[in-house]
């Protein structure tokens, strides 16, 4: 056995602005769902660096195609044409049957970049302050607009004044919607993850998307799916809402569709294609040479490998290992999600698991106090997903023994 970690570190960082808690953990490097920090020890990897490693780590083709593009060009501004960007966003469009693509870095920026659309499609019918609708538990970024439309009040204290024009309802509850919106001209979108992340991994019933799809036709709004977590192929289908067999108008995509080099997209329909001219909106590092032969190598390996196939498979199998292990447990609530994105909800806090995985080799996170999140790699094997549960299984019977 390897010695406990402590439960508190030193910052070992002074430099660093301390803004994240931290493991005692420092990661050298990794090899599929495999990672090693610097001491050596190795830990299997059912977080994938926050679902943003789809492929593994050290993939050998996203290797080379990276090592080529780095020698090539790494960046050249958007004063110029980058061929790249129209490679990736052609995929992109065929993928989620949608019709264009901005590019940025980060999903809070994606997110920026549906607000900003939302707005100017509100002020171009003369709606001069326009409203969004919201949702409890969401979570869309940390920049102070998108901060503002997330559903969690710890990520909005201390920084107010919030951006106004949010309108906030529950999740799955169609009628709540038309209530909360009911005579109001000023409405322009609907805006959800269609597997809340963050919040704790709830699920957007595929009735209530389509249910929210027909509301916007009706009223001229635009419904933007924040697939910045649930996208990229994670859930089985290329983006999570394609269960339901509906399209949003905007798209915000992030974390996977790099594999770890930061890569943002805002996928736009027919209705929120054109929002935007010259002048309106843009970033110094989006759609980089880098970062788009990220995002295109990336896509091309999860094609080629049965990614998609993969997480479904492996997905159902943990599922079901997990149930069968912690299902009649007291203390144990339910298991939500889907394909690889998964989450063990206890009635009870478990914060400390994270820590406790991590010293006995497995990597993972806890979301929302009492949910136990799961989004590693689109190449994990069933018998890898079996090392999770021997893993992780004995850790929450111990927690969940242990009393208040
Ligand atoms: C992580 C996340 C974001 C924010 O992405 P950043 O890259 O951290 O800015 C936005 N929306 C969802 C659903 C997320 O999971």
């Amino acid at each position: 056995m390897t010695a406990a970690l402590p439960d508190h570190i030193e910052a070992a960082s002074p430099h660093v602005m301390n803004t994240y808690g931290r493991l005692p953990i420092a990661l050298s490097h990794g090899q599929g769902c495999r990672v090693w920090d610097v001491n050596g020890k190795s830990y299997l990897d059912a977080l994938g660096g926050i679902a943003v490693n789809t492929v593994g780590h050290n993939h050998p083709r996203l290797v080379a195609a990276l090592r080529e593009q780095v020698g090539k060009i790494i960046h050249s501004s958007n004063y110029y044409h980058v061929p790249l960007q129209e490679t990736l966003a052609a995929k992109l469009v065929e993928l989620s049957g949608l019709e264009n693509v901005f590019f940025c870095s980060t999903g809070l920026e994606a997110n920026e970049a549906a607000l900003k659309l939302a707005r100017k499609f509100g002020h171009d019918k003369g709606i001069e302050r326009p409203e969004i609708v919201v949702y409890e538990k969401a979570f869309h970024g940390r920049s102070i607009a998108t901060l503002s439309a997330t559903g969690n009040p710890k990520v909005q204290a201390g920084f107010g004044p919030l951006v106004e024009g949010f309108i906030r309802v529950p999740i799955n509850d169609i009628n709540e919607l038309k209530a909360a919106t009911e005579g109001n001209p000023n409405v322009v979108a609907v805006f959800f993850e269609a597997i809340q992340g963050e919040g704790g991994v709830h699920s957007m019933t595929d009735d209530y998307l389509r249910q929210a799809r027909a509301l916007c036709d009706e009223r001229d709004w635009l419904l933007m799916i924040d697939e910045v977590q649930c996208g990229m192929g994670r859930t089985g289908k290329w983006f999570a809402h394609q269960w339901s067999g509906i399209k949003p108008d905007v798209m915000p995509l992030a974390k996977g569709l790099g594999s770890g080099v930061p890569v943002g997209a805002v996928v736009a329909g027919p209705r929120a294609a054109h929002i935007f001219a010259p002048g309106n909106h843009g970033t110094t590092f989006g759609g980089n040479p880098l970062a788009m032969r990220a995002g295109v190598e990336t896509i091309r390996i999860m094609e080629e490998d049965g990614l998609l196939e993969n997480a479904v498979t492996v997905g159902n199998h943990l599922r079901a290992a997990l149930s069968r292990e912690l299902g009649a447990l007291p203390g144990f609530k339910e298991i939500r999600g889907r394909g690889l994105m998964l989450g063990i909800e206890l009635t009870k806090p478990c914060g400390t698991l994270v820590n406790r995985a991590a010293e006995n080799g497995l990597l993972i996170s806890v979301t929302a106090d009492t949910v136990i999140r799961m989004v590693p790699s689109l190449i994990m094997t069933t018998a890898e997903a079996d090392e999770v549960v021997a893993i992780l299984c004995p850790l929450v019977r111990q927690l969940l023994q242990e009393g208040v």
